[in-house]
């Protein structure tokens, strides 16, 4: 009972906050394109922008662990398309890396069918959360972004792996990554924004759509998170409502 009041509470405010956080950003974007607008002036907008984007992920990211809690959070099956995902996922990466010396090879496996069936937006909130603390946690070197898949009948298992070379994580600490809003190493990571509840998230997702979440690493040389998740084969002449081939 609790838990339902605590998610109820937690909905209704987070579209409160939603509400005047999307004036704010409108304005802030309408203001950016001013054209004489002085460079200080133009600087403190982007911040704005910025603050409001974190304080959207955090909103987001407190609602996504309530609802999973109450057991409000729903897996809604749909058929799309793999490749589209993984080309998105790579562009938002490369996006999230922006200047930094980081190569990001990405790579899928052919044999992976044209259409799947399953929960694709919650499969991409997964892989993305790994792809973007890959991201966040490497200064420079690479990242490496693979999709495998193993087949059996209907079934294709989809094997993501994402290797960084970044700060990495002591071997002690491994246990408490997945505790929400639990940041380590956070006296080398202050200039680095986050809440500590992307894994926490990432992992209810992985349990819930009976996936599997494997982490390596060593610490100051790199990290590698591998999830397995099953997603079942659809007819690849199925009609896709909310994908475009590619
Ligand atoms: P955050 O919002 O802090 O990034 P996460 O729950 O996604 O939260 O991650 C929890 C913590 O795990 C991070 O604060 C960071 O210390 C550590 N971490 C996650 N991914 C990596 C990685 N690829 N390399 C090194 N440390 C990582």
């Amino acid at each position: 009972k609790a838990n339902n009041a605590k998610t109820e509470f937690l909905s209704s405010m987070s579209h409160e906050i939603r509400t005047p956080l999307n004036a704010i950003t409108g304005f802030a974007e309408a203001l950016k394109d001013e054209p004489d607008l002085p460079d200080r002036v133009r600087e403190d907008v982007n911040d704005i922008l910025m603050a409001s984007e974190s304080l959207l992920e955090i909103v987001n990211g407190v609602l996504d662990i309530s609802k999973i809690e109450a057991n409000k959070l729903e897996i809604i099956n749909n058929n799309y398309n793999p490749y589209r995902m993984f080309k998105d996922l790579t562009t938002l990466t490369r996006v999230r890396i922006g200047e930094k010396p980081i190569e990001l090879i990405a790579q899928m496996d052919e044999t992976i069918p044209k259409v799947l069936y399953g929960d694709h937006t919650r499969v991409k909130q997964v892989i993305l959360n790994i792809l973007t603390n890959a991201a966040k946690y490497t200064k420079e070197g690479h990242i490496i972004f693979k999709v495998n898949s193993v087949i059996k009948g209907e079934i294709c298992r989809l094997i993501v792996s994402v290797e960084d070379t970044g700060i990495g994580i002591k071997r002690d600490k491994i246990d408490k990554l997945f505790d929400k809003f639990e940041r380590l190493d956070e006296d080398r990571n202050t200039t680095i924004e986050g809440t500590g509840l992307g894994l926490a998230i990432t992992k209810r997702l992985v349990q819930l759509m009976h996936g599997e979440l494997v982490v390596q690493s060593i610490y100051g040389k790199g990290s590698k998170f591998t999830v397995s998740i099953d997603q079942k084969i659809a007819p690849s002449d199925v009609k896709l409502e909310d994908t475009i081939e590619v």
